[in-house]
């Protein structure tokens, strides 16, 4: 029996290097209410809606997903919070058998509003963006954001009672590196985890990304001098990028995700539906199988599970950043992160 119909038989999704495959990263948008310098360059044109996935297109790949052992669904962008119907939309996903979990990650701009419905009606997890406490500087990162309208959004979350709340902070030389400490001065007083992550370099943006970067070990010397010694929390989940520690003292965690000075392929276990409905790979790597293409010419659920089955098999070991191989093909806001 061929690999390919061993594959379709299966109802895990497993790559050549045996990692199991069981969480999809859906970006719902290339779209976004803010212009991260570290994301996308200032005057980007977004992707006209047409050539998106619709909410049928969605579902129907987030079945296909689910039928072969996806039970994690994160939303992701652009910003999901941008896309018309996002609440009905999380509902419907969560309802689909198999889905345990749907979660978000966002700037938090829109969550103010929309944070107890999409709770209400499925939300089991968030992540929001947040790169600095300083309301200039955060506006400088995000070239138009307003940081109260994120701590607006966090506020919310908390008030539907929703655990643990995440936040991600992209390291950024120049921009916040020096402002890390007070990020993770919040796990002092709340139960959250703050969550330091290490710039990437993308297509257009790779030469800012590259001369920007700034190694977890900075990071964490930084905090570590302002706050005392992190302590590694027990039990890391080998598969969370993250990698946790504790401030004496502290409620929340801090966490540092080091896709660049230390990679986590081997635990990797996603894979990432593009706005434009490609199946990406790896993060970091170009390799992207067409979905769309299949699905608006009428294939069935089986030649879908297939064709999604047979890519999987074929996500690359890691990334390649050492031998200085950069993913030229989109931005990270048109991929999802
Ligand atoms: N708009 C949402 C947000 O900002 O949270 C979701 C999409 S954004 C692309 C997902 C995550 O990727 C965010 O935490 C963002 O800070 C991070 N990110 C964006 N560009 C990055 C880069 N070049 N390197 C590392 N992380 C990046
Ligand atoms: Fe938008 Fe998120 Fe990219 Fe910032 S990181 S520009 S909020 S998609």
């Amino acid at each position: 029996m061929s690999v390919i119909s061993l594959l379709e038989r299966r109802d895990t999704l497993h790559d050549a290097y045996g990692r199991h495959l069981h969480y999809l990263r859906v970006s719902l948008t290339d779209a976004c209410n803010l212009r991260c310098v570290y994301c996308m360059p200032e005057n980007i044109v977004f992707r006209p809606a047409a050539s998106l996935l619709q909410d049928d297109e969605i579902l129907t790949l987030v079945q296909v997903a689910a039928s072969l052992g996806v039970d994690k669904i994160r939303l992701t962008g652009g910003e999901p919070t941008v896309r018309r119907g996002i609440v009905a939309l999380v509902r419907a996903i969560k309802m689909i058998p198999g889905i345990k979990t749907v979660a978000m990650t966002t700037n938090g701009i829109k969550l103010a509003e929309l944070a107890r419905p999409l709770v209400e009606n499925g939300l089991d997890a968030v992540n929001i963006s947040i790169d600095s406490l300083d309301p200039e500087k955060f506006r400088r990162i995000t070239r138009r954001g307003n940081l109260d309208d994120v701590w607006r959004g966090i506020a919310a979350v908390e008030e539907t009672g929703l655990t643990p709340i995440k936040l991600n902070c992209v390291v950024t030389r120049g921009f916040n590196d020096e402002d890390v400490a007070d990020l993770a001065r919040l796990t002092l007083e709340h139960p959250w985890e703050v969550r330091f992550i290490e710039l990437m370099p993308f297509g257009g943006t790779a030469d800012f990304q590259q001369s920007q970067v700034v190694p977890s070990a900075e990071t964490r010397a930084r905090i570590e001098a302002a706050l005392g010694p992190l302590t590694p929390v027990p039990g890391h989940n080998g598969h969370d990028p993250a990698r946790p520690y504790r401030l004496p003292g502290a409620r929340g965690i801090v966490g540092f995700i080091s896709s660049v000075t230390e990679p986590f392929c081997e635990g990797c276990t996603r894979l990432r539906l593009t706005a434009d409905g490609k199946l990406r790979l790896c993060l970091l790597r170009d390799d992207e199988v067409d979905l769309l293409t299949p699905l608006r010419s009428g294939a069935d659920f089986a030649t879908l599970r297939r064709i999604f089955a047979e890519a999987a098999y074929r996500k690359p070991w890691g990334h390649r950043l050492e031998q200085h191989e950069i993913a030229q093909s989109r931005e990270m806001s048109q991929i999802g992160g």
